[in-house]
């Protein structure tokens, strides 16, 4: 027979025996008011969901991605520019292709350095990127005088389109 002095009890329902604790603020709880959370069990409190976490990206990963953002930005422009584009240039489509796509990789890169988050931060962050990248293909464009043409511009309106729609 167990010693009743070494019984706990549930910090809500006095009368409960339970030795169960939140895995997060060691609180005990009982059957009937502990949650089942990915973590473990938690109390009431704890164990609420936190408010659509995919949304919820800190200041400290915005930097970061913002810096990766611009980066690759600036990288992918060059490399479209200078090596890509004279070398695809008179393939049909392939211009569009990869001007297109780069919106896709870029959000792609975004949401993977921020484990799949989404919001308007991060949307803004994707186009401060792939303006930056369109800009520098623009201007190397004019410097290496490489044909530069409407469909460009139409591919990079749908680079941004799938940038928004995939990090919004
Ligand atoms: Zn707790
Ligand atoms: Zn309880």
């Amino acid at each position: 027979m167990p010693n009743i002095e070494e019984l706990t009890y549930c910090s809500e329902h006095p009368n409960t025996a339970t030795n169960l604790k939140c895995s997060r603020c060691d609180t005990l709880i009982c059957h009937k008011c502990m949650v089942q959370a990915p973590v473990g069990i938690r109390c009431k409190e704890h164990g609420k969901i936190k408010k659509l976490p995919t949304y919820d990206v800190s200041k400290g990963m915005l930097i970061k991605v913002t810096l990766l953002s611009l980066l690759l930005g600036i990288l992918s422009g060059g490399i479209l520019g200078l090596i890509l584009s004279p070398i695809l240039w008179g393939i049909p489509y392939a211009n569009l292709i990869l001007i297109a796509g780069y919106g896709y990789v870029q959000s792609e890169i975004i949401s993977l350095s921020t484990n799949r988050k989404k919001g308007k931060s991060l949307v803004i962050v994707g186009i401060i990127g792939i303006a930056t990248c369109y800009c520098i293909f623009i201007a190397l464009t004019i410097i290496t005088s490489i044909y530069f043409n409407i469909f460009d511009c139409l591919a990079m309106i749908i680079g941004i389109y799938l940038l928004i729609t995939r990090l919004r």
